[in-house]
């Protein structure tokens, strides 16, 4: 047997974005642990009750972060998977003191090169990398959310090689589309909307 067999075993959030809580319910009840939002004020109203009342839940943060919602994050959010700039990065670093609350974090990496999305650069990695450690956040890792219609393998490839460069262990990656994929690529968070609760409307 592999002992390390359980190690590789992802998590995975439950992206219940858009859906009302009583569509989440169910799941939260059969006990699953982990969920995905992607707006801060969405969050907040729909899981601050349901997290007052189990401490177990964790909550990620899987969309941009506009900094004057940081206070907002820091507070409902275990996760947040989208670092995406250095203004930013000083903002929770701030807010975390401020709480004494230190969510875990992932940078965001643009892999496409895409001028419309959120993400480090791969040749900005490592000094972005530095710089967030010297505010000290608790950096766990990298996410991606690669080009839409492209084949993820490359840069699901891609991620495991500048995890490694950085020395962290964590990857936030796969969706409904691609997870599979993912978990080849050793993937540790799966982030999983319509496979599990549907099309959204
Ligand atoms: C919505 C979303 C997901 C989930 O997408 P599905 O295709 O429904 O699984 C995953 N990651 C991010 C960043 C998202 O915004």
């Amino acid at each position: 047997m592999d002992l390390n067999v359980k190690e590789r075993i992802p998590k995975i959030i439950a992206v219940s974005k858009t859906f009302k809580i009583d569509h989440i319910l169910p799941l939260i009840e059969y006990g699953h642990l982990d969920y995905g939002e992607n707006k801060v004020q969405e969050a907040l109203e729909k899981w601050t009750d349901i997290k007052n009342q189990n401490n177990k839940i964790n909550l990620h943060l899987i969309g941009k972060l506009q900094t004057n919602k940081v206070k907002f994050a820091v507070k409902i959010f275990d996760y947040i998977h989208s670092l995406d700039n250095e203004k930013l990065a000083k903002k929770i670093a701030d807010e975390q003191q401020k709480q004494s609350k230190k969510p875990k974090i992932f940078i965001q990496i643009n892999l496409g090169e895409e001028d419309q999305k959120s993400g480090i650069l791969i040749n900005d990695l490592t000094e972005f990398y530095n710089y967030s450690q010297n505010l000290n956040l608790n950096i766990i890792g990298l996410m991606c959310i690669p080009p839409f219609n492209e084949d993820s393998t490359k840069f699901f490839m891609k991620m495991s090689e500048l995890n490694e460069k950085i020395n962290q262990n964590e990857l936030s990656m796969g969706m409904s589309s691609d997870y599979m994929k993912a978990v080849e690529y050793k993937s540790t968070f799966l982030r999983i909307g319509s496979n599990i609760f549907g099309q959204r409307g």
